[in-house]
């Protein structure tokens, strides 16, 4: 496949190789398995002497297209596409790690990561040292001789931390640790970590790289080397994406940049306009220059992504009116999709911890989570303003219940 000077045209034109029939979009290639010309083709491609596909849980031309586009958006020499972004996650984890090996990470991880970490890894002897995602001396002291991988999402989920990767690349480097990053929230577009010296890129594919809430992925992105050892585990365990979900994720690449400059035009007309009212208390969002890691975020990151957060004076209670008086936004827990998206953690994903642990990740009882879609942005705030106003009415009773009390 050729490659192009700039990202957007990589997006659309690394098409895999037309076929005899001309065709101008890509061919879905449903197939389990490929033909051999003959005894000795076949010896050779099982040998993995000769290059070719074998069977769809090792190579499909839909996948390999989508790892291509990929590779060549995130600046890495290779990759691999799992069905999910978990998939991604385990799959690199499970490739890098033996039984008595240690990861440092971010505090602030994704809901399923964090279960890896503290439920599934440690039945093999596989720890976990959390640190504040702003504590880089923490990062540093808590390198065991074991540890083999840092591991941080910036911007993480749902508390929109920003993780300076370079300091933590030194850090990395110097104990000769593989720095990984779950790149989600940013997409490739808006942050290539690898061009940040991280090592490793993980995606949910899920999110913005559909973009439009219809199938599941995730790819791994990084150096030839972490991808053979990516590829050995992953074809024998078996975390292969569909060839028609790759070929839907492929087709989305096409309209990522356009997608993602919309949701980020959206999101900080969005961002500024909460700061105002009456009904927040915080806003977040990585490119305010109120958010604490304005200045990484600018350094790192095209622009801000798509996802603003919030705090409610109103808190708990607030937070669930405030939903309930949305009319455009869905209930859904999905994020990245050109429909806008609420969720309010606490009373949700997080509900099961103590206010407590919820602040420890960032997450307090009054937050609220948007993902900005692409709807028209004075649809998206009409729909917020009013839903603001209502969770007002929250305020007061809690001031009425503490006078009282
Ligand atoms: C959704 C998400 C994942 C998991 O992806 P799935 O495709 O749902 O498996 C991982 N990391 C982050 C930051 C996510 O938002």
């Amino acid at each position: 496949m050729k490659t192009f000077k700039n990202a957007e045209t990589q997006a659309i034109r690394l098409q895999y190789q037309r076929t005899d029939n001309n065709e101008h979009s890509v061919p879905l290639y449903l197939t389990s398995s490929y033909v051999f010309e003959d005894a000795e083709d076949m010896r050779s491609q099982f040998a993995e002497e000769k290059e070719g596909h074998v069977y769809s849980r090792y190579a499909n031309p839909n996948v390999e297209e989508l790892i291509h586009k990929l590779a060549a958006l995130e600046g890495a020499e290779s990759g691999w596409a799992t069905a999910t972004g978990m998939a991604a996650v385990f799959s690199f984890f499970g490739a890098i790690l033996n039984s008595g090996d240690h990861i440092v990470s971010s505090r602030s991880v994704f809901g399923s990561t964090h279960k890896l970490f503290t439920e599934i890894f440690p039945k093999w002897g596989i720890e976990t040292t959390y640190v504040d995602f702003d504590d880089y001396l923490g990062f540093a002291n808590a390198v065991e001789s074991n540890t083999k991988i840092i591991y941080v999402e910036t911007p993480s989920n749902p508390a929109l931390d920003i993780i300076d990767l370079e300091k933590l690349a030194e850090i990395a480097e110097a104990k000769d640790l593989i720095l990984a990053v779950d790149n989600c929230f940013a997409t490739p577009y808006l942050q290539q970590p690898l061009k940040h010296r991280a090592h490793v890129s993980i995606h949910s594919a899920t999110k913005y790289i559909d973009g439009q809430g219809r199938t599941l992925g995730g790819a791994i992105l990084a150096s030839e080397k972490i991808i053979d050892k990516v590829k050995a585990f992953a074809r024998h365990s078996g975390p292969a994406i569909s060839p028609f979900n790759a070929w839907t994720l492929s087709k989305s690449l096409e309209t990522l940049h356009v997608r993602m400059d919309r949701h980020c035009d959206n999101a900080i007309a969005i961002a500024k306009r909460l700061e105002n009212h009456t009904a927040v208390e915080v806003v977040k969002y990585p490119f305010l220059p109120s958010h604490p890691h304005f200045e990484i975020a600018k350094k790192q990151m095209k622009s801000g992504g798509g996802i603003v957060t919030f705090q409610l004076k109103s808190g708990l209670k607030g937070g669930k009116t405030f939903l309930d008086a949305l009319n455009l936004f869905s209930l859904t827990a999905n994020l990245g999709d050109v429909r806008s998206i609420a969720t309010h953690p606490a009373s949700t994903t997080h509900s099961k911890l103590t206010p407590e642990q919820r602040a420890e990740v960032g997450i307090s009882d009054g937050l609220v989570r948007l993902s900005i879609g692409l709807e028209h942005v004075e649809d998206i705030w009409e729909d917020l303003e009013n839903a603001l106003d209502a969770s007002l009415s929250e305020v007061s009773v809690s001031n009425e219940y503490l006078v009282k009390s």
